[in-house]
């Protein structure tokens, strides 16, 4: 059975590796640290390394036996690009995620720099959207990287969004993630911040998720923005009906031109 997320862009995770190593300001409170640890406290087996990166070949071809479409954050708890992750690993990822046609794949990472490198060996399948997480105007340079991958669909997670990013190039991205830092520690975000992104999501025509104010409580801070939620998706070319394994078809993939209604509804 799929591991249900509460994360509000996805519906479900996927974690063929697990662990880490703190890379850059926005992993400081990184809930997949904090969360490892407290598995392998209670004893859980996939989670007996902590936030070790460790690689779970039993968990390649999961999404497989999930009939249901869904929508799938790869990795929740590691990042699929870490260093030490072998290319054929990532490559059998892939492999999975082209077999598994009647799901959508959301892949993360702050790792853009061997994500660029490794892009020309792998097959990108429509289904799999690749996204970089940037936290301070810093790191923009990770939007370029992704932008020059192969993947069908590119989007930014801007979040724990630690400072004013400024002016982005958002050609070529087809999906803007922007919240602040929930949790212990949480460092607060400026809303000017997220009203520039979210002008810029409008020029540019690109749909535009806000997935939270964040802070310490961010279930009180809540997700509305200016009196309403946006829980805009990326608009998907010719949807096409799928037969799951189950038989019953089902409307998934491919982006519509930019005009036109988003296939896929909110969390
Ligand atoms: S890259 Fe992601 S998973 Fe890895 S330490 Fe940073 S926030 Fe955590």
């Amino acid at each position: 059975m799929a591991t249900k997320s509460s994360i509000e862009w996805t519906e479900s995770t996927w974690n063929p590796t697990t662990g880490c190593d703190l890379l850059s300001p926005g992993c400081d409170h990184c809930y997949a640290e904090r969360m490892s640890l407290r598995l392998r406290a209670m004893g859980q087996a996939k989670y007996a390394n902590g936030f070790q990166l460790t690689l779970h070949e039993s968990a390649l071809e999961l999404p497989l036996t999930w009939k249901k479409p869904q929508r799938i954050f790869v990795n929740s708890m590691s990042d699929l690009f870490h260093h030490s992750v072998p290319v054929p690993f990532i490559q059998r990822v892939f492999a999975t995620m082209a077999k598994a046609h009647w799901h959508q794949f959301q892949i993360l990472t702050k790792r853009s720099g061997r994500l660029l490198g490794l892009s020309d060996e792998l097959d990108w399948p429509p289904n799999a959207w690749m996204g970089v997480s940037v936290e301070t105007a810093e790191y923009k340079s990770r939007i370029d990287h992704l932008r020059n991958t192969g993947a069908a669909i590119k989007f930014l997670s801007l979040e724990p969004l630690l400072g004013d990013l400024g002016p982005l190039d958002l050609d070529g991205i087809d999906w803007v993630i922007v919240g602040g830092e929930s949790g212990p520690g949480a460092r607060p975000v400026q809303p000017a911040w997220i009203h520039g992104i979210r002008r810029q999501c409008e020029q540019a025509q690109v749909p535009f998720f806000f997935k939270q104010w964040g802070g310490v409580q961010k279930k009180r801070a809540g997700r509305t923005l200016d009196g309403r939620t946006y829980d805009e998706l990326p608009q998907l070319l010719q949807p096409r009906e799928i037969h799951t394994p189950g038989g019953a078809g089902d409307l998934v993939t491919g982006r519509f031109p930019k005009s036109t209604t988003p296939l896929l509804v909110t969390c």
